[in-house]
This record gives structure tokens, sequence and C-alpha cells, in this order.
């Protein structure tokens, strides 16, 4: 399989190449140069492991690594998660549950991050390459890095979080990894401020070629990979029979992989787009229209975007190369684009789900199925899935964190609930280590030249 750019003017490369490059050098993203068609293998994937479904379905696209070091990396992925299925999927009645929580930080991206990890360290060693991390979170991401990429050889990482404005709980899982090559740097200034001290950073070529720059966000197309195989693993447990799939989005990303996995021919009936107050892609895909907002912060935080990053490709399998380069420079231009026919196969709906309804959606959950709870994140499906009619037994929702990661709102919709977990409790007593940074690049590059591998 290659890999060709969204924008367009790149040389096709292969899957070991775009794992370590990220982003393509002309601006655009990755995107697979054909999907693969699995409707001939659907019957011999029934029933299989985690690890042998992963094999099979990422083998098809990261063909240039053997099934034997690729099946090394699945395991060593998913040997950190605390449940054997890695993503079991759950019946709590109204309908179904894929949790994706169960890996060390509690959230669904280490499904896709711990694999980005090894694999990483498998590309380093055999290149002898290194590579350093810089990154901005405002909190999930963070940490999933963080512990994706600890004691890892050849490999350095600086996480920038703004002072204050993350839950300590998010800090802590962040500030307790002592492994040497883990730096964490609280900003003095807000989320937006680390982030643009990043990419500024990343701008400055000369810098980023000296210490082998890398970022960790969903633009790296590996992530995906690893998230077309739980839509797979949920079809499998579920028995084989058609689903529907509601999605909790913030970049696109989550979703993107469930739309490779309908394009694969894994029969999906719907898929369910579930944003909170930040509402570019609902707006998309009822009206066409995709255009940047302000940014509101919710209770579902981790969803707090306005420009999806995921987004570019998804234009790109619509549209094309050509014009997926243009829609692209109009919308950098002036805030919009605009498409014809935003979802010609119909296979998407779209919903957004403002702090009230989030909260009312965790009641609800809790009481129709005898006592679940659902993160903030994950009511956001549960309400668009009652919004659309697709409550039911073939209606899957994504579980992207667990209830305990964001204690106050769960208690907020459900006085004398506390959710809790083990990993979290024992936060609690752990040290931290954590630099102090001034909104200040120089500041930052010299941390980056002390601390780089
Ligand atoms: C990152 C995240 C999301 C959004 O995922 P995208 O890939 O950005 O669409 C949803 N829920 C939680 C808990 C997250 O951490």
């Amino acid at each position: 399989m290659k890999f060709v750019s969204t924008r367009g003017s790149c040389a096709a490369r292969s899957f070991s190449e775009i794992a370590l490059e990220g982003m393509a050098p002309d601006g655009g993203l990755y995107v697979p140069e054909s999907i693969p068609d699995f409707r001939p293998l659907l019957p011999s994937l029934l029933g299989l492991s985690w690890e042998d479904l992963a094999v099979k379905v990422m083998h098809a696209y990261a063909d240039d690594l053997t099934e034997l070091e690729l099946r090394g990396l699945i395991r060593q992925a998913a040997a950190t998660f605390s449940n054997s299925k890695v993503v079991p999927l759950v019946d709590i009645g109204p309908c179904r549950v894929l949790e994706l929580f169960h890996g060390p930080t509690l959230a669904f991206k280490d499904v896709a991050l711990q694999f980005l990890g090894a694999l990483f360290e498998f590309l380093l060693a055999r290149s002898g390459g290194r590579l350093n991390i810089v990154g901005a979170t405002s909190g999930d991401t963070g940490s999933a890095a963080i512990c994706a990429l600890r004691g890892r050889a050849r490999i350095g990482v600086t996480i920038l979080h703004p002072e204050g404005r993350t839950s300590p709980l998010q800090r802590k899982q962040m500030t307790t990894v002592l492994d040497d090559n883990i730096h964490n740097l609280s900003v003095q200034g807000s989320f937006d401020d680390c982030q643009s001290l990043v990419k500024t950073l990343m701008n400055d070529l000369e810098f980023k070629e000296k210490h082998q720059l890398g970022a960790i966000n969903s633009v790296n197309f590996a992530r995906i990979l690893a998230q077309i195989v739980y839509y797979f693993s949920a079809w499998s447990q579920a028995g084989g029979k058609p689903l529907s799939f509601v999605v909790p989005t913030g970049n696109f990303g989550d979703i993107y992989a469930g739309y490779l996995a309908a394009r694969m021919g894994l029969p999906v009936r719907k898929l369910v787009l579930a944003s909170n107050a930040n509402d570019i892609l609902p707006r998309f895909f009822s009206t066409g229209d995709y255009r940047r907002g302000q940014v509101h912060h919710t209770a579902s935080p981790s969803m707090d975007i306005q420009v999806a990053s995921n987004f570019e490709r998804y234009l790109w399998h619509l549209q094309g190369g050509e014009s997926t380069r243009a829609l692209l420079e109009q919308f950098n231009r002036s805030g919009s684009l605009r498409v014809e026919s935003p979802d010609p196969a119909g296979l998407f709906s779209a919903v957004s789900c403002d702090d009230a309804q989030t909260l009312q959606a965790v009641k609800e959950a809790h009481a129709q199925s005898g006592g679940y709870v659902l993160d903030p994140h994950t009511a956001t499906a549960w309400h668009a899935a009652r919004q659309t009619g697709h409550l039911g037994s073939d209606c899957v929702l994504l579980a992207t964190a667990h209830p305990a990661k964001f204690p106050d709102t769960v208690r907020e919709a459900l006085p004398g609930v506390h959710p809790r977990h083990d990993i979290l409790d024992r936060l609690e007593t752990l040290p931290e280590r954590c630099g102090r940074l001034a909104n200040d690049l120089e500041a930052l590059k010299d941390v980056v030249n002390r601390n780089a591998v």
C-alpha cells in the first residue's frame, strides 16, 4: 500500500515512512492511495482474537512490515490493556457500549498511542534514528502520549500544558511519570498559547531538523489505522450483524477510522457523529458549509475543537486531490469552504449536544440501563443516538473515556455517584515532576536543546 498527500504534491510513500514523518511535506495529511476490500474476508474474521484481527486489518495498510513484526507490536500494545478483549462490547440494555478506555490512561487514545509508541521504537531501532516529540495538551492527549512513550529508547518527549488549567487528575497523569525521557512543562498561559508555541517551534525548519522534532496528534495515519480495528472488533463481538456506530468527535479522527472501516466493506448501517457545542461538523453535514467559529469550553473538553484536522482526509475521499488543495487554501484564507454533496452515500448523521443535554444524557443512560455510568464525552453519543432514533441492540456507542476521569461532571449529573478507578486513586500519593515555562519561544528552545535525545 502506498500513501499520498491530501494536497497532492508529494511522492507516494510506504507505511513505515509516513508513520515517522507524520504530516506530508506539502502541508497535507497522508491517506491510503486505495481502500482494501474486506468483503470477501469478513467470514474469516468472525470470532478472531483482538491480536489476530488487528494483524489482518492493519497488515492490509502496513504491508512493508512483516506480519510477524506487526504482530509483535500489536501484542506489546494490547498487553498494556486491563481487559483481554482490549475493547469489550458491553450490552447496557437500551444499546451497546464499546469500551475503549481499558488502557493505562483510561481514554481511547491509548488504543492508538500504545501501538504508535511500540512502532516508533521499532522503526527507530531499525533506522538508527531518533525522535523528539514536542506537543501541547489540554489533558487527555498529553497523558496518553507520555504513557505510550515513557522509557522508550531514542525518543524524547516534551509536553506543554497551561498552568492551573488542567484538572489536578489530568495533570497528575502526566507529571507523575518520572522516566528520564519525559519532560512536562507548565506554561504561564492558555492552551492556545501552548499550542502556538509548539506550532512556531515546528515552523523553525532548521531547529526541527536539528532535533528530529515530531508530533503526536491524530494527523498520523498510524493512529487512525489502530482505530479501524475496533470497529471490526465490535462487529465480531456482536456476532457479525450490521451495526450503527455513534462516535464522540473532536478532530474527526475516531469517526474517520469508522468511515474507512465502512469503505472496506464492514457492514455499517450509520455513522452517527456526536459533537458538543463545537458544532462545525454537524453544520457541515447538514448544509455542506464548513465554517470556522469560536471555540466553546464544555463539559466534554477533549472535543473542544473547532477545526478538525482529519476532516481534510474525508474531503480528499469525497473530492480528490486537486479540489481538496483548492478548498483548503480557500478555508485558510476565508475561514469557510463549501461542498455540494457532503455525504453522497448517506452514511452519516450528525448531532451536537450542549452541556445541559450532556448532563441529561448521563442521567438518562444511568436510569435506563440500571446504573451504567457514561463519561461526558460518551454522553454526547447517547444524546446523538437518541435524537436520531438509533438507540437499540444494533447501536454501538463508542465510550472514549472512563467516567472516573471526569468525576465532577458525573457527580453533577448523578448526585451521590462517585466514579473511581484504582489507577487514578494511586496517583494521589505519587511524587510529581514538572518544569515551568514562560510563554516564550526562546525559553522553550532552551529546554528542548537541553533535553533532546
Ligand atoms: C480525543 C478525545 C475525543 C475526540 O476524538 P477525535 O479523534 O479527536 O475525534 C473524544 N473523547 C475523548 C475522551 C477524547 O480524549
